[in-house]
């Protein structure tokens, strides 16, 4: 896929990153579409369950899958997780997310170190002191050995202690000392830089380094992510740490990321929503998605146009039939994308009148307008800019649909492909 407008911000230029499984292989930076990734919050040692919730991932449209690997259990299960996962036909790469114990699991588990497409290393949480260093080392040297990509992903939460007390104590003795929240920026920065310097040192090709430097506010992951970009060329992974729930976890996530994005910032993003209980966690895929799509950056579903609707819309059908044609649309795309290349740049308006809904159906490329309170119950459907036919009675959602599912074949499906 590639980027789908003309109207998407320059990006920065980085090295580029591929991360493989299979057939599937994608790649981070050097002019690469921004990658959706995602992170299963099920328990790792339960392979089963790991492979369906990763399944769900990528079926909506995460293009890698990032699971935590944090006991030996979760170890021992990540092949498995991967043959599951072969089984099913989903060959969407895993990124294993290692803290503490990782230079341990990876050692003793070649078949994990194997199975995973990526590793996450956080300098912050390697160990300490010397053993810091050989904790790292052995990482990489793993990584090195299996020809694996590592993302370096510093977090505000598990900073570098040693590292921050050193600059701290520097910035104390200069004649104008730098704020503490410049310097802990700086730390965090300094942190992934050094790191990503010494995996290089010990043999890992710079073409298989992502960064991260994760925090969870908004003006601090905007700047350090702009000081970070202007001192590297690896791509970078985007994402707003520990963002929050519902409304305010998308909000702030948008907010950073979106102006990171402008800039040409950010490779890969993550929108790390804490999902209700029992709640889809499917959703941060979609947000990451609608994120780049409604910015003109890339295209992964038909976008649906509709009014917000006011006193002229007495009753719910004009809402259900948004909700309705929205749902089906994101439904069909997992077959959609390979039979009907381009689908996903179509624009679909559904209007509560006729106030603004045949302006707005001209625009899209199918729209119709549902009749307001009070007027004619008739439905005017505008095909690529025309008035085409009218819809009326119990019927017009069905109608409606099979509009679109005509429209698509035609447009966008090829003899020899389409059905
Ligand atoms: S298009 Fe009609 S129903 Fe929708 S917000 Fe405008 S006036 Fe209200």
């Amino acid at each position: 896929m590639t980027d789908s407008t003309s109207a998407a911000p320059a990006r920065r230029t980085t090295r580029r990153v591929a991360v493989r499984y299979g057939s599937s292989e994608v790649f981070v930076g050097g002019g690469a579409p921004v990658l959706v990734q995602s992170m299963t919050n099920t328990d790792t040692a339960d392979a089963i369950a790991t492979a369906i919730q990763v399944k769900e991932l990528a079926r909506a449209g995460s293009e890698v899958v990032r699971i935590t690997v944090n006991s030996p259990e979760a170890a021992a299960a990540v092949p498995a997780i991967r043959e599951q996962l072969d089984r099913m036909g989903i060959d969407v790469p895993l990124v294993g997310d290692f803290h503490f114990n990782g230079h341990k699991l990876l050692a003793q588990y070649p078949g994990c170190a194997e199975a995973l497409s990526k590793y996450r290393i956080n300098p912050g949480n390697v160990g300490k002191g010397a053993r810091r260093d050989d904790n790292f080392a052995s990482m990489i040297e793993t990584a090195c050995r299996h020809g694996k990509p590592v993302r370096i992903g510093v977090n505000w939460g598990s900073l570098d202690q040693e590292l921050s007390a050193r600059l701290m104590d520097e910035n104390a003795r200069l004649a104008a000392p730098l704020p503490a929240d410049a310097v802990l920026r700086e730390a965090l920065i300094r942190s992934a830089l050094d790191s990503a310097a010494r995996a290089e040192e010990l043999g890992l090709p710079g073409d298989r380094i992502v960064l991260s430097c994760k925090v969870s506010g908004v003006q601090d992951l905007i700047q350090v992510y702009r000081l970070l970009a202007a001192r590297c060329t690896y791509p970078l992974h985007l994402g707003l740490t520990e963002a929050g729930m519902g409304t305010k976890g998308i909000v702030a996530s948008t907010a950073a990321l979106a102006v990171l994005l402008q800039e040409g910032i950010g490779d890969t993003i993550r929108v790390s929503l804490t999902p209700e209980p029992g709640g889809d966690r499917t959703r941060e895929v979609v947000v990451a998605q609608e994120i780049l799509q409604t910015m003109g950056i890339r295209s992964f579903a038909p976008m649906v146009i509709a009014c917000p609707g006011c006193g002229r819309t007495t009753s719910t059908v004009f809402q259900s039939l948004a909700a309705d044609i929205q749902s089906y649309l994101r439904e069909q795309m997992p077959r959609w994308k390979a039979v009907y290349p381009g689908v996903e740049d179509m624009r679909v308006a559904v209007m509560g009148c006729v106030v603004n809904g045949p302006g707005e159906s001209k625009h899209a490329d199918i729209g119709i307008s549902l009749p307001g309170t009070g007027e004619s119950p008739v439905a005017p459907v505008y095909v690529d800019g025309e008035r085409t036919v009218t819809l009326k009675g119990d019927g017009i959602a069905r109608e409606f649909q099979a509009i679109v599912d005509e429209y698509v074949n035609k447009r966008y499906g090829t003899p020899a492909r389409a059905t």
